[in-house]
């Protein structure tokens, strides 16, 4: 594998509008997109950053394109992929987009029933077109991580995936350590023990390292 030049950086959450105030989104910080940025700027990559609304800067020098929805992220990702020698899919994109978006604000005069609809995959819609890029993905399972977790690096042709554990009661967004497990496509698995986003940025540019110098 040639060693990648410039890498494409998804983060943040999705934020899917119901009517002009109200959205479904989840608690996604962005830190980890943020830090893999900074990470890949630090050994002088070239970095586009495509980013769900969070209350973080970006890194200097990385091109960044901030968007809302999983629809706007699904196409800035679709035009940036063919500049793009790796994608890291960090982004926690919302499953899930209201069926109808209310152009003018909901009354709350009484219950709401409110029709979600599934996003498309973008990670996997890419991957049809995956050539000899490294596609790495994100996988964040209640249970069964590893077979979960190996399911959707097949799945989703990634050389890698990093998987985390949802702990009962313990949210795994923002600057809290976590254990995550880095699976490659040889089913090896790396451990990393209570880590902080900033160590798992770096262990994730030291798996592309390798897979590009084994
Ligand atoms: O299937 P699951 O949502 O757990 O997969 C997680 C991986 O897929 C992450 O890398 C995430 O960024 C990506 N994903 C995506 N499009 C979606 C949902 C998840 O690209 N609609």
């Amino acid at each position: 594998m040639n060693p990648p030049k410039v890498i494409l950086i998804t983060s943040g959450p999705t934020r899917e509008f119901i009517d002009p105030i109200r959205f479904i989104s989840n608690p996604s910080t962005g830190k980890i997109g943020y830090e893999l940025a900074r990470e890949a700027r630090l050994r002088n990559y070239q970095v586009i950053l495509i980013s769900g609304p969070t209350g973080l800067n970006p890194p200097k020098n990385v091109r960044f394109i901030p968007v809302t929805d999983a629809s706007q992220m699904r196409k800035m990702v679709k035009k940036m992929f063919r500049y793009a020698d790796c994608l890291i899919m960090a982004a926690a994109v919302s499953d899930f987009r209201p069926a109808r978006y209310n152009p003018r604000k909901i009354k709350a005069r009484r219950n709401l029933n409110l029709k979600l609809l599934r996003n498309p995959d973008i990670l996997k819609e890419v991957s049809i077109a995956k050539g000899r890029r490294i596609l790495v993905g994100f996988a964040l399972e209640s249970g069964n991580l590893l077979r979960n977790a190996k399911l959707k690096l097949k799945n989703k042709k990634l050389d890698f995936i990093v998987a985390n554990r949802l702990a009962r009661g313990g949210i795994p967004f923002g600057d809290s350590r976590t254990s995550y497990l880095i699976i490659d496509k040889t089913k090896k698995v790396k451990r990393l023990k209570n880590s902080s986003k900033r160590q798992l940025a770096k262990a994730i540019f030291d798996k592309i390292g390798n897979l590009c110098n084994p």
